[in-house]
C-alpha cells in the first residue's frame, strides 16, 4: 500500500509584503510555488493519494489549473478539501479526506517548494523505522529566550539555550496515520494550539525522529525569501 500526502495551500499569506495575496501561486523561475511540491511528491512514487488543502473556491480553481498543466507520467489520486482558520484546522480537514486510510501520511507546507526526492525517501525510511519523522535543520544562530513578549525599550534577563539541542522544524513531517489522527483529535477537542504536526503527535505521547535537510528548505514567508528560492530552484527541482 502506498503512502498518503497532505499538501497545505490553505493559508492567507498575510506576511507577504509585496501585495501578493497568493504566495502559493507566485511564479518562481516561471513555475508556481505550489507546483514544486506536487511534482516532488508525485515523482517520488511513494504516494497513492494526495489531499490538497485549499483556502477558497477561486484559489482551488487556480490550483486545479496548475495540476492540469502538469506533464507527469504518473500522478497519484488527488483529493481536494477546504482548509480551516488556522493551519491545524487545515491539517485536520486534510486527515479526514483520504479515500483509503494510508499507513503513513506526509504533511507538507506548499510554502516550502525546495524539497527533493532524496529528502522524501529519507523521511519515509525514518518514519517506517521510528513511527514518525520530520525534516529539520540545525540552528546556526545563538538563540536566547526572553521572559516577556518583545518590547524594544526595555532590558531583558536573557536565558541561554544550548545550541547543540536546537533544531528548526521544517516540513515534510511524516507519521503513522492513526497516531497523528489521535494527536490532532486531542488538540481539536481540548483546543490546544499547535503550529506544527510534531506538536500534535506529542499530545498523543509519541516521539519523533529528525532527518537533517542537507539542502536548504526555506519557507516562502515574505518577499525577501523569493530571490533565495529562485536561486535554489534553478536546478528545478533539486535532485538531492
Ligand atoms: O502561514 P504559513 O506560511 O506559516 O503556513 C504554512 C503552510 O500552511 C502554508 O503552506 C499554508 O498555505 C498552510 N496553511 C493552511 N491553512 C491555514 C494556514 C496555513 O493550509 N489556515
Amino acid at each position: 500500500m502506498g503512502d498518503g500526502g497532505i499538501l497545505l495551500a490553505g493559508g492567507a499569506g498575510r506576511r507577504m509584503d509585496n501585495g501578493a495575496k497568493e504566495k502559493i501561486l507566485l511564479p518562481i523561475n516561471g513555475k508556481p510555488v505550489f507546483q514544486y511540491s506536487l511534482e516532488a511528491f508525485s515523482a517520488s512514487g511513494l504516494f497513492d493519494e494526495i489531499v490538497i488543502v485549499y483556502r477558497e473556491d477561486l484559489q482551488k480553481n487556480a490550483l486545479e489549473k496548475v495540476t492540469e498543466s502538469m506533464d507527469m507520467d504518473e500522478m497519484p489520486d488527488l483529493n481536494w478539501v477546504q482548509g480551516g482558520k488556522e493551519r491545524m484546522h487545515s491539517v485536520w480537514n486534510g486527515l479526514q479526506k483520504f479515500e483509503a486510510q494510508p499507513e503513513l501520511v506526509f504533511i507538507h507546507d506548499c510554502a516550502r517548494p525546495a524539497i527533493g526526492n532524496k529528502l522524501l525517501i529519507q523521511l519515509a525510511t525514518a518514519a517506517r523505522k521510528h513511527g514518525a519523522a520530520s525534516a529539520a535543520h540545525r540552528i546556526a544562530d545563538t538563540i536566547k529566550r526572553v521572559a516577556a513578549e518583545e518590547t524594544y525599550d526595555q532590558t531583558h534577563q536573557l536565558e541561554d539555550i544550548q545550541r547543540k539541542y536546537l533544531w528548526g522544524m521544517e516540513t515534510p513531517q511524516v507519521f503513522r496515520y492513526s497516531e497523528i489522527c489521535k494527536g490532532y483529535k486531542i488538540a481539536m477537542d481540548k483546543q490546544i494550539q499547535v503550529t506544527d504536526d510534531t506538536a500534535a503527535l506529542s499530545l498523543a505521547g509519541q516521539k519523533v525522529s529528525l532527518v537533517e535537510s542537507r539542502l536548504p528548505n526555506p519557507k516562502l514567508t515574505t518577499s525577501r525569501d523569493l530571490p533565495f528560492l529562485e536561486f535554489l530552484l534553478m536546478e528545478n527541482p533539486p535532485c538531492e
